[in-house]
C-alpha cells in the first residue's frame, strides 16, 4: 500500500480497478509512471506539469492524480542491478494504467528490448496509435486534416515473436535440413531464418479491440490491412479471422465492402463499413485518400511500418502518441525513442508523451481533462510557440524549450 496521503484532498490514494469488466477509476488514482532514458526526463517533467494543470483546471481539485514512479532502462539499471525489475512488472499489473517515456534498447549481451518484453510479459496485445493533424503543425499533405485514422497494431505475433537464427548456426542447420529434407523448401545456403506466425485468437482480439472502439467512439469505418495476396496462411488467415470476428460478433452493426452493392453502393445508416486493403496499397490510400479511412486493423509488422508513416503525414513523431493495451491494463507511451543527443537539453517535443497522456485520460473516463489539453496544445502551436523540431518548419515560430512549450500549453487552458 502507498503510504501517500494526499493531504489536499485528505484521503488517501486509491489504486484503479476493474470491477464486472469495467475499470473502476477513483477520482485520486495512484498512476505509475516511468520517466524513461536520455530525453525522458526532459518530456516527462514538461508533460507532468501540463496534466496535472489540466485536471486541476478542470476538476478544481475533486480529482487529482497521484504519480508513482517505477523504474525501468537505464535508471533501473543503476538504482537495482537490472533493466526490468520485476516490481516494475507487478505495478503495471496492479495499478493497471501506466505511463511510460522512451527507454534505451540494450544493445548486446542478450538483453531484449525493454518495450517488447514489457508488452509480452503484461500480454499488452494491442498497441493504439491514434493519427490526427492538429491545426498549425508543419505537415507535407495537401489536405492533412483529411488524416484522422487510429491504428490497431496487434502486438505479440508475427515475425516480431523474435523465433529467428542466424546464418551458419548449429540451430539452422537443423531446420534448414527440415525445411529442405521434409518440407522441399528450397534455402539458400548464406541465408538466416525467422518465422512468421499469426493465430487465430490473436487476430480476433485485436479485431474485436477496434470493433469495440468503432462502436464506443462513433467510428465508422474498420479497414483490415494485410498481405493476404502473397503470404496466405498468415496475413491471408488474418484478413478471413478478422472479418469472420466482425460478422459473427457485431452481426447487426456491420456491412462489408462486398455486401454495398445490395445498398446501392451506400453504407446503411448507423452501419459500420468494414473493409480490407493489401498493405501497400494502404500506404498510398492513406497519402491520397486519407479522409476515406478511420480505423486501421494490421498484423504486427505492417502496423509498425504504417503507425509511423502515418504519423509522418501529420508532424512526425514528436506529436505521435500510443499506448499498449490489453483486455484492460494499459500502458501508454511516447512512441519515439529517447532521442540521446538532446538528453539533458530540455529542448526535445514533450507532444508525444502529453498526447499518450490525453490518451491515458481518455481511457479513464476524465475525457474533459483530455480535451483541456488538446485545445491548449493546439492553440500554443496556433501561436507559433514552439519546440525546435516544429520550429524548423513554421515561418516566424519562437523557440522554446521543453519546459517552455509546457508553459506556454498551461497559459492557454481555458
Ligand atoms: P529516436 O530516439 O526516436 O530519435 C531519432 C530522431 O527523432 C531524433 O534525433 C530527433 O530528430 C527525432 N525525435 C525523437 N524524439 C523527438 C522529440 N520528442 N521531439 C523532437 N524530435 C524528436 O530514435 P533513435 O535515435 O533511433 O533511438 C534512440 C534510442 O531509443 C535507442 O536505444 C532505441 O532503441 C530507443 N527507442 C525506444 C523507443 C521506446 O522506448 N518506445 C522507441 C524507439 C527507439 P532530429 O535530430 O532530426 O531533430
Amino acid at each position: 500500500m502507498l503510504e501517500i496521503a494526499n493531504k489536499e484532498l485528505k484521503v488517501m490514494p486509491e489504486k484503479i480497478t476493474i470491477q464486472a469488466g469495467k475499470l473502476q477509476v477513483p477520482d485520486n488514482p495512484i498512476i505509475p509512471y516511468i520517466e524513461g532514458d536520455g530525453t525522458g526526463p526532459d518530456i516527462w517533467n514538461a508533460s507532468r506539469q501540463v496534466i496535472d494543470a489540466a485536471v486541476e483546471k478542470t476538476y478544481g481539485g475533486k480529482r487529482r492524480i497521484e504519480w508513482m514512479e517505477i523504474f525501468a532502462g537505464e535508471k533501473a539499471f543503476n538504482l537495482k542491478g537490472t533493466w526490468l525489475p520485476d516490481e516494475t512488472v507487478e505495478a503495471i499489473r496492479e495499478y493497471i494504467v501506466a505511463i511510460k517515456g522512451p527507454l534505451t534498447t540494450p544493445v548486446g549481451g542478450g538483453v531484449r528490448s525493454i518495450n517488447v518484453t514489457l508488452r509480452q510479459v503484461l500480454d499488452l496485445f494491442a498497441c493504439v496509435r491514434p493519427v490526427k493533424w492538429i491545426k498549425g503543425v508543419p505537415s507535407p499533405m495537401v489536405n492533412p486534416h483529411w488524416v484522422d485514422v487510429v491504428i490497431f497494431r496487434e502486438n505479440n505475433e508475427d515475425i516480431y515473436a523474435g523465433i529467428e537464427w542466424e546464418r551458419g548456426s548449429e540451430k539452422l542447420q537443423k531446420v534448414a535440413t527440415f525445411l529442405r529434407e521434409e518440407m522441399s523448401c528450397e534455402i539458400p545456403e548464406d541465408a538466416g531464418i525467422g518465422i512468421k506466425y499469426m493465430g487465430q485468437r490473436a487476430s480476433e482480439r485485436i479485431m474485436r479491440k477496434a470493433m469495440n472502439y468503432a462502436v464506443e467512439n462513433n467510428r465508422k469505418v474498420v479497414t483490415i490491412v494485410h498481405k493476404g495476396n502473397i503470404m496466405k496462411y498468415t496475413e491471408g488467415a488474418f484478413k478471413k479471422w478478422c472479418y469472420d470476428l466482425a460478422k459473427t460478433e457485431y452481426a447487426n452493426l456491420i456491412v462489408t465492402e462486398e455486401e454495398l452493392s445490395k445498398y446501392g453502393g451506400k453504407v446503411p445508416e448507423g452501419k459500420i463499413l468494414v473493409n480490407d486493403r493489401i498493405a501497400d496499397n494502404m500506404f498510398q490510400q492513406l497519402i491520397l485518400r486519407s479522409n476515406e479511412y478511420e480505423l486501421l486493423v494490421c498484423p504486427n509488422l505492417n502496423g509498425d511500418y504504417i503507425s509511423d508513416a502515418a504519423a509522418a503525414l501529420v508532424g512526425g513523431l514528436g506529436m505521435a502518441p500510443g499506448g499498449n493495451i490489453s483486455d484492460h491494463l494499459a500502458l501508454f507511451e511516447a512512441t519515439h525513442g529517447t532521442a540521446p543527443k538532446y538528453a539533458g537539453l530540455d529542448k526535445v517535443n514533450p507532444g508525444s508523451l502529453l498526447l499518450s497522456a490525453v490518451m491515458m485520460l481518455e481511457y479513464m473516463g476524465w475525457k474533459e481533462a483530455a480535451e483541456v489539453i488538446e485545445k491548449a496544445l493546439g492553440q500554443a502551436i496556433l501561436d507559433k510557440k514552439v519546440t525546435y523540431d516544429l520550429a524548423r518548419y513554421i515561418e516566424g515560430a519562437e523557440e522554446l524549450k521543453s519546459s517552455e512549450f509546457a508553459r506556454a500549453i498551461i497559459e492557454r487552458m481555458a
